[in-house]
């Protein structure tokens, strides 16, 4: 049952011109099936062209000989009934006789007057011929044909007169010739090829369905393993080495299930950070909660102590949430962009004019220093989200009494966003790792001030959908300088961050 559905499938696969299978099968075939073809006729045909000459060259040689005796024996010039002449022409017509019985033919002897003077099968003595054919011989040009479809041949031999008129053609044998024992010949051989051939051809189609099978079947095998791995029975690397293309194939499905693992593993690492990030402001809020409820008479400034610290908790988990909420939307809704034209120096003011008390609670000192006036396409949310987490980083993570230095310019293709601050810079091991998301070079410090770990990740992703880049440069204790660079029309070249 199983075999017959095989079998089934792999004569489906035959008549499905696009399949590989299919072409490779057609392929052999017609290498089996041609030159055999080609061999069969050539050489039948061969056979009846050199058995059609030589018949014709023995009867003409024959024929020659004839001749010769028609004029040694002065044939033309004596007459049927004289007695010398009679037993000479006996002799000759005995001749004729001979070679129109031996070959199945029919032998014509006509004299220069076109005249019939002997005709083998007795009908047209006496008659006129006046044929191309005799004509021509008449002038030296014997000539022979094969008439294939009737299977006879037909001839004219020039009698000539090698005495006194020397070269002068005296009389014209017209011959036919059957061609019977040559076309019997061939259709025993054609019999016989047919046979070989019938044979051969259940060969080739075998040696082609086996070809055919045995070369497709690694691309089988590739079908195979990736169906194994899509079914979930197996996860590992696939190999096929059998040929150099599926090697390729192979190695391409095996970089997929690569990235595909990467991204499982980072989706997995994500929520993971998710739930831990979100349990711990939740963890802070019921510790607040169990210790308050512990306490029967807990005096009211207690009370109203732990509730503030419960209604910071809720705030941080507020903003944990929110920031998820911009990132998800900001991954599903990649391609969505709201370009328009923007003063980017008026967006900067404004930016800073918000974030400015942040910056007097520290004592930091904002400075905005714009080299020229920038007029750029760009979608105005996610501009501000990128100019509001770098300039806040800035002074979140900068000393008392320090300061941020926002920088604006502007060439011909692209305009540049550069944040400086005299902050606590970053370790050279943490620069590469800061714009994955929840990640904190110190995560209790990071904490305090409200962050989230995930301000840079919403940041980058941002100036990646402006085809823009960022750049860090840091040293530790020092400070940092963060410079965003976008293309200034919206249609602007990509950049590698
Ligand atoms: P957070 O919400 O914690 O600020 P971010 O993604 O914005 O998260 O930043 C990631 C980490 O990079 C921060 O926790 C901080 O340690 C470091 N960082 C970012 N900006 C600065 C800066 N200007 N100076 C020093 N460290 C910074």
């Amino acid at each position: 049952m199983k075999m017959a559905a095989k079998i089934l499938d792999e004569l489906k696969k035959l008549f499905s011109l696009r399949s590989l299978q299919a072409r490779i099968f057609i392929i052999v075939l017609a290498a089996g099936f041609i030159p055999s073809m080609i061999v069969r006729y050539g050489i039948l045909d061969n056979y009846e062209e050199h058995s059609v000459q030589q018949r014709i060259s023995t009867v003409q040689n024959q024929l020659m000989i004839v001749g010769n005796h028609l004029i040694s024996n002065n044939y033309f010039n004596t007459k049927p009934d004289g007695y010398d002449s009679g037993v000479s022409r006996d002799v000759i017509n005995a001749e004729l006789e001979m070679i129109s019985n031996l070959y199945e033919g029919r032998v014509m002897i006509i004299d220069s007057s076109l005249r019939v003077v002997r005709d083998t099968y007795d009908i047209s003595e006496g008659k006129t011929i006046i044929s191309e054919e005799v004509i021509r011989c008449f002038q030296g040009e014997g000539m022979s044909n094969y008439d294939r479809e009737h299977g006879y041949i037909e001839m004219t031999t020039p009698i000539i007169d090698a005495g006194v008129d020397s070269g002068k053609v005296v009389g014209v044998m017209l011959t036919s010739i059957s061609n019977d024992s040559t076309v019997a010949t061939m259709e025993v051989l054609n019999r016989k090829s047919v046979i070989l051939q019938n044979l051969m051809m259940v060969v080739i189609v075998a040696m082609a369905m086996l070809i055919s099978v045995v070369f497709t079947r690694p691309f089988n095998r590739v079908t195979e393993a990736i169906n194994e791995v899509k079914a979930g029975y197996s996860d590992e690397s696939i190999s096929v080495p059998d040929y150099a293309e599926t090697v390729h194939i192979v190695d391409a499905f095996n970089q997929l299930l690569e990235r595909m693992r990467t991204l499982d593993n980072s989706r997995q690492e994500f929520v993971e950070n998710v739930s831990h990030e979100l349990k711990t402001p939740m963890a802070g809020i019921k510790v607040l909660a169990d210790s308050l409820l512990a306490q029967r008479d807990a005096p009211a400034e207690l009370y109203r102590e732990f509730l503030e610290d419960i209604a910071s908790e809720i705030d941080r988990e507020n903003k944990i949430i929110t920031d998820l909420l911009v990132l998800v939307k900001m991954d599903k809704k990649a391609q969505e962009m709201n370009i328009t034209s923007l003063n980017i120096n008026d967006l900067t003011e404004l930016i800073l004019k918000r974030l400015r008390p942040i910056a007097r609670k520290k004592d930091v000192e904002v400075v905005f220093e714009s080299i020229r006036p920038v007029v750029a396409e760009v979608d105005e949310v996610k501009m501000t989200l990128i100019m509001t987490n770098l300039v806040e980083n800035a002074i979140k993570y900068n000393k008392e009494h320090g300061w941020v230095k926002v920088q604006l310019d502007a060439d011909h293709q692209y305009f540049t966003f550069q944040v400086r601050d005299s902050g606590l810079g970053i370790p050279e091991d943490a620069l590469a790792h800061i714009y994955e998301r929840f990640y904190r070079v110190d995560k209790s410090h990071s904490r305090e001030i409200g962050g989230t770990g995930l301000g840079l990740a919403i940041t980058k992703s941002a100036v990646l959908m402006h085809r823009g880049s960022i750049v860090v440069s840091s040293v530790e204790g020092e400070g940092s300088c963060f410079t965003v660079k976008i293309p200034l029309s919206g249609t602007g070249g990509s950049l590698v961050s």
